[in-house]
């Protein structure tokens, strides 16, 4: 089958085996090249493992530090004559690297907010590792299963209180509009907080606890966005911070339980804004990052979520470092999308946007390339003229 880009809105429905594992290759290069992470974790379970910071988080202690990993996610897996979504392929393709190099590498494709997944992983690392010291919880999930309610729990991208106005652009057409989002209702509110707080994840790492699963001293990392003030009504102040808020107040627990664990901790790492599967379903957020782009690559401080990660590990967690903590206990590699000249070139650009200046004001080349990868598409060395069998078994 010869395999081409659909994009539908802001998914593509299709994804490309061959260009899926380029992507891996290219990030899996990059963590090589950095050099080995010294003192890095050996056993690590990663929870949204299959793309954007998750799979780095994985790569980079595969590839940095020799770690054993443990990948959890949920991705639709191929058929005879259908693609399957791009983590499938990512974790075919890291999986494959990983033995390759005699790294022990296992998944687990299924929802990570069952409780059968869970026992699934308690019982893998149970019989395969002994116990994980790392523990990266990078789920980005749109619905959640509630485990012992059993009701099902959708997240939404809404400001909360007031409705909200500002630019926005399809990506896919390139047309910059005003668009409104009406505020959340107080359900919506609630649900998205069921999803994206930290509930989930203090019930993994209550499970791990139990399990005498976690080796003394082990980690804990959640990842989190905060950003400028353009995008704080339908981030940071909408649904979605409020759900971020949530997640601060478990890892408070996490910490405090791993502290008891041989002096262990979790916090949370603010990361930068980054095209990934869930940032481009969020409202005005692909045009910040379109604009943002542009001027972190002419600053030359761009970064995507490997070099994040791999910043993460080598600078805060690892290599005989500690966290350096922001006044609220949270870890900001974010640091270099923040800095005032950035966000002051950002600044002065939004406003000036518009459909006919946008290929010029901003990197939306760059987002659409970005975007494109994530599903496979636009890779150096790919030849997506061949035929290529799109039904591949997970490893
Ligand atoms: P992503 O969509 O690329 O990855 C989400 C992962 O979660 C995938 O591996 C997917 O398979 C998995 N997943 C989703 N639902 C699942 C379920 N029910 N069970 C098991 N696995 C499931 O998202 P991302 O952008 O890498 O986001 C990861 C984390 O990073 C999120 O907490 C997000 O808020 C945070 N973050 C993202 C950005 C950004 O700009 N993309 C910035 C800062 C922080």
């Amino acid at each position: 089958m010869i395999i081409k880009p659909r994009v539908r809105g802001f998914v593509c429905v299709t994804a490309h085996p061959e260009g899926c594992a380029a992507h891996v290759h290219e990030w899996i290069n990059h963590v090589k090249a950095a050099g080995p992470i010294k003192n890095g974790p050996r056993k690590v379970l990663v929870i949204g493992a299959s793309t954007g910071y998750g799979l780095a988080s994985r790569i980079a202690a595969a590839f940095g530090s020799k770690a054993a990993t443990l990948g959890i996610f949920f991705e639709r897996p191929s058929e005879e004559g259908r693609p399957a979504t791009p983590g499938w392929y990512n974790s075919i393709a890291f999986t494959q690297a990983a033995r390759a190099a005699g790294l022990y590498a296992r998944n687990l494709n299924g929802d990570a907010f069952s409780g059968e997944i869970k026992q699934q992983a308690l019982d893998a690392i149970r019989t395969d590792l002994g116990q994980v010291d790392l523990v990266v919880y990078s789920l980005a999930s749109p619905r959640r299963t509630h485990p012992k309610t059993g009701a099902v729990h959708k997240s939404v991208l809404k400001p909360v209180g007031a409705p909200y106005t500002n630019k926005t652009v399809d990506t896919d057409k390139g047309i910059v509009s005003d668009v409104t989002i009406e505020p959340a209702t107080e359900a919506e509110f609630t649900d998205t907080v069921a999803v994206m707080g930290g509930e989930d994840w203090e019930m993994w790492m209550n499970a791990l606890s139990e399990g005498k699963l976690l080796a003394p001293g082990a980690q804990s990392v959640a990842y989190s966005y905060i950003g400028p003030d353009v995008t704080w009504p339908i981030y940071k102040n909408g649904t979605i911070g409020l759900a971020k808020n949530d997640l601060e107040r478990a890892g408070k627990n996490i910490d405090s339980l791993l502290k008891l664990n041989g002096g262990g901790r979790a916090f949370i790492s603010v990361n930068k804004a980054l095209v990934t599967q869930a940032s481009s379903a969020i409202p005005i957020v692909p045009l910040y990052i379109s604009i943002l782009y542009k001027v972190m690559k002419a600053a030359g401080t761009h970064e995507g979520c490997i070099e994040q990660i791999q910043r993460l590990f080598a600078t805060h967690m690892y290599n005989g470092r500690t966290p350096k903590f922001d006044e609220a206990g949270r870890v900001r590699i974010d640091d270099w999308e923040m800095r005032p000249e950035i966000q002051d070139a950002v600044r002065d650009i939004w406003p000036r946007i518009t459909t006919e200046n946008l290929a010029a004001e901003t990197d939306i080349a760059g987002y659409r390339t970005e975007f494109l990868k994530l599903f496979g598409f636009d890779l150096p060395g790919v030849n997506y003229e061949a035929d290529t069998e799109p039904h591949r078994p997970m490893l």
